[in-house]
């Protein structure tokens, strides 16, 4: 296996702290709003770098955070409570907010096919364990108190700027005007553990601690859950690439201060998704959402499709005609692999890539070498820095291959405990087979509806939407323009 390492900036042997075992900790969600698309694009990568390392025979356990506490706006000390934020929204306590988007992000990581990690752990259920974390890093000299804050000291930690490559002098010149800087910090950098003075008295998540009434800065969660969960050492530590400046950054300086040992071997970050117009983002714009998209029509598999075919190092851009032709393409080939599977007495056993056990013994040994030599590729995509594009591309070549049928669906079986596209599901769910003739008469038909609505002709265009009923055709109006499923 090869990884990227954000750390070393390059492409590295994969070789964990013990054998086969492979401790990785996964950023999780701030829970006050849903996902959008873009932060699950990065769960749905994470998710394949999991099962890759799964099918490929590493024992893996893997740790997520909730973040049901301490972070604001910005990743730094500055902005607003996310949580608060969403509460005064909704007017719901910040309590049932974490409780209902977190319900929500499971529910969307479902509809996707992402496992739930082996724990997921809410940052509000380790509060002691912050505090005696913040006390260890007070008795060994790495923090000082300002204005009742706790801070972490950065000029204490000689590797502050290894992840980030930051240059610390430049940052301070270039500092922004528009942001609020705290003035009992000694660095900008300088990041807080534990808050008692915060802007928001109405803070309602706050505990007693040594140093008064308050609550965890937001960077100590990670730190402190995977330490608890998964030991001393990391292998592998998951986020997007916008953690690598300053979340990322903060739990490397408080984690090694604290163990006094190097942490996490590979970082690994996934590039943005964005929209054409920038940054996707939750407050502004289409907040694209996978309710959303399943409203307009497509299926949450079409994006995890869609999603697989580019690297997760790259950004990738959304647009609607692109996720079309995505789900144009999945379903033509599930189409193609459910039938096959069909009609050869298959039913899809939901095989994990961690229980996958046939292929890599009894089944394997019965294939044809043509057949090995398919699922050899495949692992080597995976293997290398998880090529999804070129992984789903070896799922084409064995439709087209030589192969006894029985032998194809076996590999789609395999391929599928990674990629997790429900390769051997029947389709009913899919758009009917629908004639080039009839494709012409509904294009026609949206055309002459569109003018109506233009005019105003209600009538014309209900009835339209009534001749499109009878054939068991529904439309789903988008602002691209009308969609239809059959
Ligand atoms: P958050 O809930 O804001 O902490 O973000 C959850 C995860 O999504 C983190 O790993 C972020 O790095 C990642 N993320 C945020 N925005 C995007 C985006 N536009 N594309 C991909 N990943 C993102
Ligand atoms: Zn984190």
């Amino acid at each position: 296996m090869k990884l990227y390492n954000s750390m070393s900036k390059s492409i590295e042997a994969f070789v964990p702290y013990h054998e086969n075992e492979v401790k990785l900790y996964t950023c999780g969600p701030t829970v006050y709003n849903y996902a959008h698309i873009g932060n699950l694009r990065t769960y749905i990568h994470e998710d394949i770098l999991q099962k890759s390392l799964e099918l490929l025979g590493y024992d893996v356990k893997r740790v997520m955070n909730i973040t049901d506490v301490g972070h604001l706006e910005s990743d730094a000390d500055d902005g607003e409570d996310k949580m608060l934020k969403g509460a005064l929204r909704e007017n719901k306590t910040v309590w049932q907010i974490a409780q209902y988007y977190t319900d929500a992000f499971f529910k969307d990581c479902e509809k996707l096919n992402i496992q739930k990690p082996d724990v997921v752990a809410k940052a509000t259920d380790y509060i002691d364990k912050y505090i005696d974390f913040i006390k260890t890093l007070e008795d060994k000299g790495y923090t000082y108190s300002a204005n009742g804050n706790v801070y972490f000291d950065i000029s204490k930690f000689d590797r502050y700027t290894a992840l980030s490559k930051m240059n610390l002098e430049e940052l301070r010149v270039a500092h922004r005007d528009d942001v609020e800087e705290d003035t009992f910090k000694k660095n900008p950098q300088d990041f807080v553990l534990w808050f008692t003075k915060s802007k928001f008295e109405n803070q309602a998540m706050k505990w007693d601690s040594p140093w008064g009434v308050g609550y965890p800065g937001w960077h100590i969660e990670c730190s402190v859950i995977s330490l608890t969960n998964l030991g001393e050492q990391l292998d592998i530590h998951c986020g997007g690439v916008d953690h690598i400046p300053v979340h990322h950054t903060n739990e490397i300086a408080q984690t090694e201060s604290y163990t006094g040992k190097p942490w996490t071997k590979y970082w690994w970050h996934a590039e943005f998704l964005i929209e054409s117009e920038g940054k996707m983002s939750k407050s502004s714009g289409e907040f694209l959402t996978v309710s959303l998209l399943e409203k307009k029509g497509y299926d949450p598999l079409s994006y995890r499709y869609f999603v697989l075919g580019s690297h997760y190092r790259k950004q990738l851009t959304f647009s609607y005609d692109s996720l079309d032709m995505a789900q144009n393409a999945y379903f033509k080939l599930r189409k193609r692999t459910s039938a096959l599977a069909e009609a050869n007495g298959y039913q899809a056993k939901g095989k994990t890539a961690r229980n996958y056990t046939d292929m890599s013994s009894k089944v394997l040994s019965g294939l044809t070498s043509e057949a090995k030599t398919l699922v050899e590729k495949f692992k080597d995509c995976l293997a290398d820095d998880l090529n999804t594009a070129n992984a789903l591309t070896v799922v084409y070549d064995v439709l087209k291959a030589d192969i006894k049928d029985t032998e194809k669906v076996d590999l789609f079986e395999y391929m599928d405990t990674v990629l997790s596209l429900k390769l051997l599901e029947p389709v009913e769910s899919l758009n009917a087979e629908v004639s080039d003739d009839e494709v012409q008469w509904i294009e026609a038909q949206l055309v002459k509806r569109a003018e109506a609505k233009k005019n105003k002709d209600w009538a014309t265009a209900d009835a339209i939407r009534d001749a499109f009923k009878e054939k068991g055709i529904t439309i789903i109006d988008t602002p691209e323009g009308a969609k239809w499923q059959k």
